[in-house]
């Protein structure tokens, strides 16, 4: 039987001439285990993966595996959650507790960081919906108010059986979220347990939005000087046109960019 290559190292696939089907080729164990797949084979998924997209495993892999080494803590909330604010990135976890395995984390940047979600037995609140709506020094009591609403609605229903912040961000181009857990097993209302959930969500939500707050502002920055070189590029068709005179426009030039 002739001898199995990797399409991704080029080499050899061992004396067990083990390899896995790609779309294009095979990738061996070692590429496996580089890109971090092992122990969580989806072989369907596999086989419509290109050399490509192994390569980038294997990069985000590593990059990841760097970051784990060199997170440093800044603030953690009930060891589901952590912040490094010196790097920029969270680790997350969608079980109860952060376990230092690839498939049981999920790191994020926070410049990935687009929305999150407060959500209880299925009810919902967006963070564009509660910090969009309430001005900015309001925010503390206005998350607060959200989180108290919301558990309001369900006061009829005696246990929680879920409560979870979910963030919702941004890898390769597309969005991805991550639920983290505060009740995942039936909690009676206004118990201590409850009462501990309930302030670790709104803490977790009170420094998402912290973060989301420093990463917009810069976003928006942009946007600003996007949108006034935008109305120049108007106001100077506008010239070109002949419908406002050359004086005209170096008076709104002026104005527009603060020169
Ligand atoms: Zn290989």
């Amino acid at each position: 039987m002739a001898k199995k290559t990797c399409s991704v190292c080029g080499k050899e696939c061992g004396i067990f001439n083990w390899s896995f089907e790609l779309s294009e080729g095979f990738v061996c164990v070692k590429c496996l285990q580089d890109a971090g797949k092992i122990g969580s084979l989806d072989l369907e998924e596999l086989k419509k993966s290109s050399v490509e997209d192994i390569l980038r495993m294997k990069d985000n892999f590593e990059r990841s595996s760097n970051q784990i080494e060199s997170f440093q803590p800044t603030y953690e909330i009930d060891k589901i959650i952590k912040f490094d604010d010196v790097n920029q990135y969270l680790i997350a976890s969608d079980a109860k507790h952060i376990i230092y395995i690839p498939d049981n984390y999920k790191l994020i940047r926070y410049d990935q960081i687009k929305d999150f979600e407060f959500i209880e037995d299925g009810n919902t609140v967006r963070s564009s919906g509660v910090a969009g709506a309430l001005a900015g020094g309001l925010l503390a009591g206005g998350l607060g108010f959200a989180i108290g609403a919301l558990s309001g609605r369900g006061r009829e229903k005696k246990f929680c059986e879920e409560m979870s912040v979910r963030i919702i961000y941004v890898e390769d181009n597309d969005y991805k979220f991550i639920n983290i857990p505060f009740i995942d097993s039936s909690t009676k209302r206004g118990s201590s347990s409850y009462k501990h959930a309930q302030e670790s969500a709104k803490k977790t939500l009170l420094k998402l939005q912290d973060i989301k707050d420093n990463h917009q502002d810069d976003s928006e920055q942009i946007d600003d000087e996007l949108n006034s070189v935008d109305i120049l590029r108007e106001y100077k068709s506008l010239l070109d046109d002949g419908i406002i005179t050359e004086e005209e426009f170096n008076s709104k030039k002026k104005e527009i960019l603060g020169i």
